[in-house]
């Protein structure tokens, strides 16, 4: 008789400490049984695989995620803080290109997700390239230099702003879509998590979901948090409401959520491709 893994950990669940022999028999004494009778259950997903735990997660090792805004000149106008945020798109190539010549292969969510949740292999040095808000320069620019050197990206929409001046259109992110990079969300408006009202999981999360599907044809399933911030009673939610994983910024993960607290670091605009190397070898562990 053919015994699942699944079969067992319902029998061991279900069992009397009668039966509790019976398994140990069939299952030859494994670490699934306990010598006081305990079970230790496993977290199965919907298909019967099993995930990691929390602290299994925080135990491998990080990925790097790199997290861009504007791609552009600065100007005058420009405050000193913003270029954090706007990286010139001379410094962009060159930083790609340094990622590539160093050996680096960029990954997708979905393989960040199988190797955190089930230990999936991962090509040499990967890493993940982001892009947050919808920015036009992220299509015009950011694409092309992902292309010129063979990676494909993520791209965190905020819905509000498709199809306004200087951001992307529905046509250019069904493109990039197309093109192999992954669309995910990033709310409506750049509502802050940690103040979502019980409005704001349609407004926010569910509708922005369902109009980037509705442009791609592609399940969202994948969400970065304006400003990074997050509040930990919210992130049990994001699962129900079709998020398998969720990013943040530099800050500290969760310990209890890992997979919704996924780290990424900002490249500044203001960091030669020297700086960003250090940086993503100091900040991912
Ligand atoms: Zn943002």
């Amino acid at each position: 008789m053919k015994i699942t893994f699944f079969t067992l950990i319902t029998a061991a669940v279900l069992c009397t400490a009668a039966c509790t022999n019976a398994i140990q028999s069939k299952l030859g004494n494994t670490e699934l049984a306990t010598s006081n009778n305990e079970t230790v259950e496993p977290n199965l997903d919907g298909a019967g695989k099993k995930e990691a735990t929390a602290a299994e997660i925080l135990n491998k090792k990080e990925v790097p995620v790199l997290c861009y805004h504007q791609i552009r000149d600065w100007k005058v106008s420009d405050s000193k803080r913003a270029h954090d945020d706007i990286m010139p798109p001379a410094k962009f190539a060159e930083h790609m290109k340094m990622l590539a010549d160093s050996g680096y292969h960029t990954i997708l969510p979905d393989q960040l997700h199988d190797y955190l949740n089930y230990g999936t292999a991962l090509p040499e040095k990967p890493i993940m390239i982001t892009f947050d808000d919808t920015d036009l320069d992220q299509y015009t620019v950011g694409a092309k230099e992902l292309k010129k050197n063979g990676f494909r990206g993520v791209f965190f929409i905020m819905t509000v702003s498709i199809g306004r001046p200087r951001y992307m259109n529905k046509a250019q992110i069904k493109e990039l879509s197309d093109d192999g990079h992954v669309i995910a969300s990033h709310t409506w408006n750049h509502k802050n998590f940690a103040q979502f009202t019980d409005e704001d999981w349609e407004v926010q999360i569910d509708k922005p979901s369902r109009t980037l599907e509705a442009i791609t044809g592609k399940k969202v399933e994948y969400f970065a948090y304006p400003y990074g911030v997050f509040k930990a009673s919210g992130l049990a939610k994001l699962k129900e409401h079709g998020i398998k994983a969720a990013f943040i910024l530099s800050t500290k993960r969760d310990e209890s959520y890992p997979m919704y607290t996924i780290r990424r670091i900002i490249d500044p605009g203001t960091y030669t491709a020297r700086n960003l190397y250090n940086s993503i070898n100091k900040s991912f562990k």
